[in-house]
């Protein structure tokens, strides 16, 4: 696994369940969707009905699932979790959904993986609150239809383009969540900070904050990487010396990037002339899954302004040249 990765490594859940936000107020960044859904809530608290059914969009690490967990604690529901991968076959998910109680909230992670079968009997769900339970075999199958609870779906995908559209429209209201702000990190590493009982000094923060590509799963990951640096090597204190120099070990430069995403655009720069170059291809030179270049260095590499994804593959910027040290061709995208 890496430090960077924006999806959470094995073992890494119970600290983060300690440092999640567990109502909208402590919900630090993302004003847009902060106002949009306080009103969703709201609205739906003051007619006394389940909300619309919710969609959260973005990369991962952002904070979708700690959303989730706010919507049902906003409004005083329980909530049931679950993942599309889990849902292959449509029994389990109709068993879930028959157990659900007034007014629960069901959570959907990588809703855009769920099987067909279960897409098409949450259809029915999320509409009218009915699943059709196929009893028998064969010719003499009937359906019955059982009434359900009223609930309210959220689902969180970080590919809301592979959602089928009639799923999609199934979504009262979609948020989408933004990479995070530098000063937005900093709450969040303040915050936690506070939590874990850690000295982290304003400049420490900000040096963090810089570094922790907009995802605050990254923040908080890369803060106790600098807390053991700071208890082993210094004082226990995060400033930005300790900050700098701790990083250093794990690898992290200034901009955020780890080997992986330096190998990807040296291998860019370097082997293909600054491309473009397919992604199977720059995958193959930097030896990883063509996945894992795709959609975890390449997002943070594009928004970072240091490599452009055109019809005819992948270019280097202007800005990868110079980071690397190297001078652009004077053809290469600003
Ligand atoms: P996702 O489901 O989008 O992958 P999570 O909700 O699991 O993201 O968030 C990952 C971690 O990042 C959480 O445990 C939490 O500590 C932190 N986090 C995410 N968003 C916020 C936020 N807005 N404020 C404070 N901490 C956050």
């Amino acid at each position: 696994w890496r430090d960077l990765s924006p999806v959470a490594n094995p073992g890494e859940r119970d600290d983060e369940s300690s440092l999640r936000p567990r109502r909208l107020a402590e919900f630090v960044g993302q004003p847009r969707v902060r106002e949009q859904l306080q009103l969703v809530l709201e609205g739906a608290t003051r007619r006394g009905a389940p909300p619309d059914h919710v969609l959260l969009s973005g990369p991962p690490g952002l904070g979708k699932t700690s959303l989730a967990m706010i919507i049902a604690a906003e409004l005083g529901r329980p909530i049931r979790i679950t993942s599309g991968p889990a849902l292959e076959r449509a029994g389990d998910l109709a068993a879930m959904l028959s157990n659900l109680v007034d007014g629960e909230v069901m959570f959907i992670d990588e809703i855009h993986r769920i099987a067909r079968p279960a897409e098409e009997m949450l259809y029915l769900a999320m509409e009218d609150f009915r699943v059709d339970v196929v009893v028998g075999k064969g010719p003499g199958a009937t359906s019955i239809p059982l009434e359900i609870a009223p609930f309210t779906l959220v689902g969180a995908t970080t590919r809301a383009g592979s959602l089928t559209g009639p799923l999609r429209d199934r979504f009262g209201f979609t948020a989408h969540m933004e990479f995070y702000a530098a000063e937005d990190l900093e709450l969040v590493l303040r915050r936690s900070a506070t939590i874990l009982g850690i000295d982290l000094r304003p400049d420490g923060a900000a040096e963090i904050a810089g570094r922790s590509r907009g995802t605050p799963r990254i923040a908080n990951r890369l803060l106790r990487r600098v807390r053991d640096y700071a208890e082993v090597r210094g004082d226990g204190s995060v400033d930005r010396e300790t900050a700098r120099a701790a990083l250093k070990v794990y690898d992290v430069d200034e901009l955020g990037l780890d080997r992986l995403d330096r190998a990807v655009l040296d291998a860019l720069v370097r082997s293909f002339g600054g491309g473009p170059v397919g992604v199977a291809t720059l995958a193959v030179a930097v030896g990883e899954e063509t996945t894992t270049v795709e959609e975890v260095c390449e997002p943070y590499l594009v928004r970072a302004g240091m490599l452009a994804r055109t019809p005819r593959g992948r270019v280097a910027t202007a800005l990868a040249w110079s980071h690397l040290g190297l001078t652009a061709p004077t053809d290469a995208p600003g």
